[in-house]
């Protein structure tokens, strides 16, 4: 393989959708590339940092309190099987 294949397909590679030969290949080849190397190296770092942007995107309200609310049932769920089963316990025959 040479340079322009394995930049053609290293955008699979990163997001991990080559077959397994032609994952091998493309990391055979920046084994021994560096300049490929550094390439992948670097768009490793720009899809970090996009992910990480996405992840701190505001969530949009009414989604942010049907999840808070959802939470809330949970918890309250939670609280009182723990209550009962405490209840349970104490006043077990
Ligand atoms: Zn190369």
């Amino acid at each position: 393989m040479d340079c322009k294949q394995a930049l053609m397909k290293l955008y699979n590679y990163l997001d991990n959708e080559l077959s397994p030969e032609d994952y091998s290949e493309v990391e055979a080849h920046l084994k021994t590339c560096k300049k490929c190397f550094a390439k992948a190296q670097y768009e490793r770092i720009i899809q970090e940092v996009v992910r990480k942007r996405c992840q701190t995107d505001p969530v949009p309200i009414s989604l942010k309190t049907e999840i808070i609310a959802r939470i809330r049932q949970l918890d309250n769920i939670s609280q009182k099987n723990s209550s009962d089963n405490n209840r349970n316990f104490f006043f077990r025959p």
